[in-house]
């Protein structure tokens, strides 16, 4: 089974002619609202595939909280671990111009409640999981329990986004770390001046920081693996993109899924890159992602 640990937003969306300045109003269309964060999209991902999936994650006792909970039941994801209360839910509220440009404020609310105690009492949801996947949308303090609370033999699939500096015993624990290009610059750090832009090159300097095995996503180039047994390249699925747009979450959903399902690394980057691929066929997350019979058909 899969644990998705990680956030849960309402995306709140308006298009607009141009962004109002600072004291200035403008008018917008009309409100459409839509369930997201990395942590909800990967567990809605990952339930469409057919995986066994469980969320755990806090929004907050209203209306937005109440949208997200339906979104993930219906998708087949146990919400026994989703906490209602302690601040409002999370919510992107995002502008979109007229060239498709996006303007986003992020308001964490209730991801930012989400504690290590909260970690600590889900325990069961700990022992069930072969795969556990985060993404950094929740405290840092919080990931870092989700990594001292894996079951022995479970694995732990990390997604730094937003990217920041990672602790030596966050980055142990991921196999694998997986990032696009901007987030392997933030995590490489200073360790990024003067690499060269080839990924194989920074596929294994983020090795050296500590990560068992670490994939790189390269949007419509494919991805790149790379473990103490040196590093793939994993082709894309050539499609027509339409919307890129939860493209990683569902990546990624789909890796840890196949991973826990006894895939090698190679084999289910291979899968996953063409779900990801299926996912950006279509507009928005959640609503683009695939099922399997999808993916098979690609
Ligand atoms: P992120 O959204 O995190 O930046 P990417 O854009 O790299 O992630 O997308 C994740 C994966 O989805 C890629 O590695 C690739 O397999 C697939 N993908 C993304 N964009 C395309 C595309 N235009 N064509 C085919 N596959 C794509």
């Amino acid at each position: 089974d899969l644990l998705v640990v990680g956030s849960a937003n309402a995306d709140l969306v308006i298009g607009v002619e141009r962004r109002p300045g600072a004291g200035e109003t403008v008018l917008g269309s009309d409100l459409v609202t839509h369930p997201g964060g990395k942590g909800a999209n990967q567990a809605v991902a990952a339930a469409r595939l057919g995986a066994r999936t469980a969320l755990l994650a806090r929004v907050g006792d209203d209306a937005h909280g109440r949208l997200l909970l339906d979104s993930q039941r219906a998708a087949g994801v146990d919400t026994v671990g989703v906490l209602v209360g302690g601040a409002p839910t999370g919510v992107a509220l995002i502008t979109v111009d007229p060239s498709g440009d996006n303007s986003i404020v992020v308001s964490p609310g209730a991801n930012g409640r989400l504690t290590p105690e909260d970690v600590a009492a889900a325990g069961s949801l700990f022992h069930a999981s072969r795969v556990v996947s985060a993404q950094l949308e929740i405290p840092l303090e919080t990931v870092e329990e989700v990594v001292r609370s894996l079951a022995p033999d479970s694995r732990f699939v990390l997604n730094p986004s937003p990217p920041r500096r990672l602790p030596a015993e966050v980055l142990a624990a991921c196999d694998p770390l997986i990032v696009n290009e901007h987030e392997a610059k933030v995590i490489l750090g200073e360790g990024a001046a003067g690499v060269s832009d080839e990924p194989a090159d920074w596929a294994r300097l983020l090795l050296a920081k500590g990560p068992r095995s670490v994939v790189i996503t390269l949007g419509a180039e494919g991805s790149l693996v790379a473990s103490g047994e040196g590093v793939t390249r994993i082709a894309a699925v050539a499609v027509d993109a339409v919307d890129t747009t939860g493209a990683g979450d569902a990546f990624t959903a789909a890796l840890a899924w196949r991973l826990g399902a006894g895939a090698s690394l190679e084999e289910a980057a291979a899968y996953a890159s063409r779900v990801g691929a299926a996912a950006v066929t279509r507009r928005g997350a959640q609503d683009s992602f695939p099922t399997a019979e999808e993916v098979g058909a690609l």
